[in-house]
């Protein structure tokens, strides 16, 4: 079962996704932490797609699709999957349709916060690309791409809101709350 986290950058995904995981045998998958990995390792994904995020761009869907296909396939269909930071273009939604078959993301957990929150929490982390510049590169590129995603998946009835302007602990027991509620309805 596929869950997707979508929120802007600064929301608490990874955080969240991270814990969950960790306390119930759920697998977090960031694509950003995935990235970072392939700079790190300085592979060719990895150095193409550093020019990208330095800048606070989107990689290009090609890359991601594949990245995200491959691992996909590597994960049993039985297992929950937190999918964190993916995806994030409607070109991605539509292929990870394509990937997975329609039907198989069962929940969108839309997790908001005021802009002014995200960027003090932002500018706090100490990432490479949480400079001013970048995250306010990060949070627009958020607001015209990926954002139309939110109306996606309520228009098929996937969404769920989560406020994010709380603490970590209320809102990671909600968000167990309502995936634990959709593995019920499933079985
Ligand atoms: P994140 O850790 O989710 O904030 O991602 C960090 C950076 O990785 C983003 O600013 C993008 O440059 C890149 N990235 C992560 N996921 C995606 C994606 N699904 N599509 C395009 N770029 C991505």
């Amino acid at each position: 079962m596929i869950v997707v986290l979508l929120g802007p950058p600064g929301a608490g995904k990874g955080t969240q996704g991270s814990l969950a995981a960790a306390s119930q045998g759920w697998i977090h998958l960031s694509t950003g932490d995935l990235l970072r990995e392939e700079v790190a390792r300085e592979t060719p994904l990895g150095r193409e797609a550093r020019t990208y995020m330095d800048r606070g761009d989107l990689v290009p869907d090609a890359l991601m699709v594949d990245m995200v296909a491959r691992r996909l396939r590597e994960i049993p269909q039985d297992q929950v999957l937190l999918l964190d930071g993916f995806p994030r273009t409607l070109a991605q939604a539509e292929a990870l349709e394509k990937a997975i078959g329609g039907g198989a993301v069962a929940l969108a957990l839309y997790f908001h916060a005021p802009e002014t929150v995200l960027t003090a929490r932002l500018m706090g982390r100490g990432r490479s690309d949480d400079s001013r510049e970048v995250v306010e590169r990060r949070l627009a590129v958020y607001r015209e791409t990926t954002e139309p995603l939110v109306a996606w998946y309520r228009d098929r009835g996937l969404l769920r809101e989560i406020d994010a302007d709380r603490p970590v602990s209320a809102i990671q027991e909600e968000m167990i709350e309502i995936v634990r509620n959709m593995l019920a309805a499933q079985t």
